[in-house]
């Protein structure tokens, strides 16, 4: 009886360690170039962004003659018009670190530099 309790906190102990660990990592994830943005066509870098130092601007995208208007305004990123059919990168909004903004027909994304690398890593 005795070892079956010690065993169960072992456990417990193990799992908040985890969970600290992970808590952990975020943080230092964020701090660590969570500004760092990507501007990405067909797999390649068109532009890497500090959105912490950008000045606000417009990057026009251009893919087989279909534009994206990018929109840098106050450190953030968005596609402020693009001429594709389904318009999913318009309605996505302001990047945030949860997904990254994919227009599927221009074959664009823009995401956080520190996602491209955990794919990266996914995908080797
Ligand atoms: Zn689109």
């Amino acid at each position: 009886m005795k070892r079956m309790k010690q065993k169960r906190w072992i456990w417990i102990s193990f799992v908040i360690l985890l969970m600290a660990g992970v808590a952990g990592s975020i943080l230092v994830m964020r701090q660590n170039g969570a500004e760092q943005v990507e501007i990405v066509q067909d797999g390649k870098v068109l532009y890497s962004l500090d959105l912490g130092s950008e000045e606000d601007r417009l990057i026009e995208v251009e893919y087989e003659g279909h534009v994206n208007q990018i929109e840098i305004r106050n450190h953030r990123i968005r596609v402020l018009e693009a001429d594709c059919p389904d318009q999913v990168c318009v309605r996505m909004g302001w990047l945030d670190s949860a997904a990254p903004i994919v227009c599927l027909p221009h074959h664009l994304v823009i995401q956080f530099a520190e996602q491209s690398e955990e794919l990266d890593a996914v995908v080797r």
